[in-house]
């Protein structure tokens, strides 16, 4: 079995199957098998069911939030939402699943007629991280079984109760075994045989982007189509013209959710030299007032870091940018609650060679930088490998047309700290992969498009 650990006391929430490679292939056949039917039944059959499964989690709200709390550490306010958000997906599927459009194309010849349709690709498989054990999860199945795909999901390790949960709710409502399958175990066992068995005609990934590549590689042997959501290294640039309240509410709302482990989250603040001492000064006053501790407490708290590998590393980047002559305006260090407990920090002083500069930093920490111009802003923010999303805050319009136009992003998000929602495509370009989940977009990566020459219709 494998032990979860509620992250902010040590203790042990609970157990999961560390399940047998027989095991894993057990489920892997029963998602193969039940791909025919599943892909058959009328769309509002399947919208129906996962309506039913949207309803039945709505009425058990509670149950959930509080277990996202214990097995990650995120406030209760903060799981509230996630499930808010996590259910935003299967309603926005349930919906969707009826309009799986195609096209009719005029022929080239007089006695036919082409058509395109699309179909489900396949029994797919999804492997999701632990920051969003409801979402993650509710984003990937939702879309698969709306285009009348079959999934098994590899939760993540730190994780798994909200998504047997999520299994169980599932059954509960008649979404059947094959359909909707659950492994957990070897990550790295299970990812080879979702990745080498050519019966599974999709994987989704949301990881880092170190596994990512080894899957996508793996996937390159049995040409298993992929998206992939990885990490990111997201500028947040505040120009002198921004509403200030606005970015600073933006930054803070932005970069503590999930106390910092979030791939969306700001990781690079460049705040224009003319207003750069005012936002340090407002931004430290309003961190300083931000509660760290236990995230079972309703009000919004900082919680703990998944683990002490998480740890290390945001105690490590601060401990780098101090011995490289970096201000810490606040924090820097553990917090008097011990454990994975991180004082939320700013740091100030910092240029672009900075470790934090380049790491996805995944902690409290707020990491700013000065800059003068438009074009030296963007092309800092542009310096990185990764492309998943910027913030920017500004007032002008034209500066923002050209924000949105130059940022080398997959979402550009102006004057708001805010991303996601069911009814958007969410994903990234550049290291930080390829693939969109969420609105009408999302669907698109579970179908595949079959063009039909019917020829010999007379004239
Ligand atoms: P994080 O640092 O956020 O935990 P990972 O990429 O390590 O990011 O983990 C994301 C998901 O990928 C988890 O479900 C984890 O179990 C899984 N994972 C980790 N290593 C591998 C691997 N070698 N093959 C397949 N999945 C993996």
């Amino acid at each position: 079995m494998i032990d979860v650990l509620n992250p902010a006391n040590g203790q042990t929430v609970g157990q999961a199957p560390a399940m047998s490679v027989s095991e894993v292939n057990a489920a892997i056949d029963r998602t193969c098998a039940a791909f025919p039917a599943w892909s058959r039944q009328l769309a509002k059959a399947r919208s129906d069911l996962l309506r039913r499964w949207f309803e039945r989690i709505r009425d058990d709200k509670a149950a959930f939030a509080e277990l996202i709390v214990k097995e990650n550490g995120k406030c209760l306010s903060e799981a509230y939402a996630e499930v808010d958000y996590g259910l935003g997906f299967i309603e926005w599927y349930a919906e969707e699943a009826k309009r799986v459009y195609g096209d009719t194309i005029p022929s080239h010849a007089a006695d036919s007629a082409i058509t395109v349709v699309k179909e489900p690709v396949g029994p797919t498989a999804a492997i999701t991280p632990w920051n969003f054990p409801f979402m993650m999860i509710t984003r990937k199945i939702a879309t698969a079984l709306a285009a009348g795909c079959t999934m098994i999901i590899k939760p993540a390790e730190e994780t798994p109760l909200t998504a047997y949960k999520l299994l169980e709710a599932a059954r509960e409502v008649g979404i059947p075994e094959g359909v909707f399958e659950m492994v957990t175990g070897d990550p790295k066992a299970i990812g080879a045989r979702f990745t080498s068995d050519t019966r599974i005609r999709k994987l989704s990934f949301t990881g880092s982007t170190a596994v990512g590549r080894l899957l996508a590689s793996a996937s390159g042997q049995t040409l298993t189509r992929m998206t992939l959501e990885l990490g990111g290294n997201a500028p947040f640039i505040v120009f002198d013209d921004a509403d200030l309240e606005a970015a600073l509410e933006g930054a803070v709302g932005a970069k503590l959710r999930n106390s910092g482990q979030v791939c969306i989250s700001p990781n690079r603040f460049y705040v224009h030299d003319a207003i750069h001492d005012r936002f340090i000064e407002a931004l430290a006053e309003r961190v300083s007032r931000v509660e760290v501790g236990d995230g079972m407490r309703d009000d919004f708290v900082v919680g703990p870091m998944i683990n002490r590998a998480g740890f290390d590393k945001v105690a490590s980047l601060v401990d780098e940018a101090r011995a490289h002559g970096a201000r810490i305006v606040l924090g820097g260090q553990a917090h008097a609650a011990g454990g994975l407990f991180y004082e939320p920090t700013i740091v100030s002083g910092l240029d672009d060679d900075a470790e934090m500069a380049r790491t996805e930093i995944f902690g409290p920490v707020f990491a700013v930088y000065r800059f003068d111009t438009e074009d030296e802003v963007i092309a800092r923010a542009n310096a990185t490998e990764y492309g998943l999303v910027a913030y920017a805050y500004t007032r002008d319009l034209g500066r923002s047309l050209r924000l949105s136009r130059a940022l080398e992003a997959g979402m550009v998000i102006l004057n708001s700290g805010s991303v996601g929602t069911a009814s958007v495509p969410f994903g990234g370009i550049k290291q930080s992969g390829y693939g969109r989940e969420g609105s009408y977009y999302g669907i698109e990566e579970y179908v595949d498009v079959k063009y039909v020459l019917m020829s010999g219709l007379g004239r």
